[in-house]
């Protein structure tokens, strides 16, 4: 027996409930002889047919390429969808790797007036006990804390914070940093950095390492300062080439 392909048996799907859609609206609701509780109910069996379209057009990846609908709008081919709409809900395959969104960076150089306009994307997800939380934005103004001496820029930043357990991740365009037991905010005491001074100078060019630790010395997380990537400084090192 032949087994039909996803996109085929989607198609088949669509058709069905169209046709659905179609036999109550030509039915019940164009009819205006009928009661109107008929009317209402078979209103509301409509409604379901469509949050079904929604359901199932998640599903569709648009294969066939999109036709004009009306006011100059572009509609999917297959489950009807107008393009550029948002979607309020991902549909994810339970085995298998998933794929939520792609990797967002910056997209402007210029400097918006509130965080809000330079926000691309703000994210989070919890996964089999883990976190993740992605915000990238664009550079912004914003106001000096106290509200007195004017605005300050906030560099555009692609951040990702991870939380598993006790260890937080924290990974920005210059920083990986790496918290133990983190506090809320707001309840963090005072952080103090150092550099592992006890090994030899030749060595710590290796180690670009801040150590933390709190008021009473115990140790809070470190600090790994991520190197300029060589397409950035145009500085790499061949190959197997020792630095001098
Ligand atoms: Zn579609």
């Amino acid at each position: 027996m032949k087994t039909e392909t996803p996109k085929a048996q989607l198609k088949r799907q669509f058709r069905e409930l169209f046709r659905c859609m179609d036999f109550v609206a030509d039915n019940y609701l164009r009819d205006k002889d009928l009661p109107d509780k008929t009317v209402e109910r078979f209103a509301e069996v409509y409604q379901q047919l469509g949050t079904a379209w929604q359901f199932l057009g998640l599903q569709c990846k648009h294969w066939d390429g999109y036709r004009k609908a009306r006011e100059g709008k572009m509609a999917c081919r297959i489950c009807g969808k107008i393009k550029g709409t948002d979607e309020h809900w991902l549909l994810l395959p339970s085995k298998g790797r998933k794929r939520i969104g792609r990797r967002a960076t910056p997209t402007s150089k210029e400097v918006s007036p509130t965080e809000k306009q330079a926000l691309v994307v703000a994210d989070t997800i919890q996964f089999h006990g883990a976190t993740v939380e992605v915000k990238v934005a664009n550079a912004y103004k914003k106001a000096w804390p106290g509200g007195k001496g004017g605005d300050m820029t906030i560099a555009d930043d692609r951040i990702i914070k991870l939380r598993e357990g006790q260890v937080e991740c924290w990974l920005d365009t210059h920083l990986v940093h790496v918290r133990w037991k983190p506090k809320p905010r707001g309840k963090r005491e005072p952080n103090y950095g150092a550099f592992p001074w006890e090994l030899s100078k030749a060595k710590l060019r290796n180690f670009p390492i801040i150590l933390e630790y709190d008021t009473k010395d115990r140790f809070t997380g470190l600090t790994i300062l991520r190197p300029a990537s060589p397409e950035r400084t145009g500085r790499a090192r061949p190959r197997g080439k020792k630095a001098p």
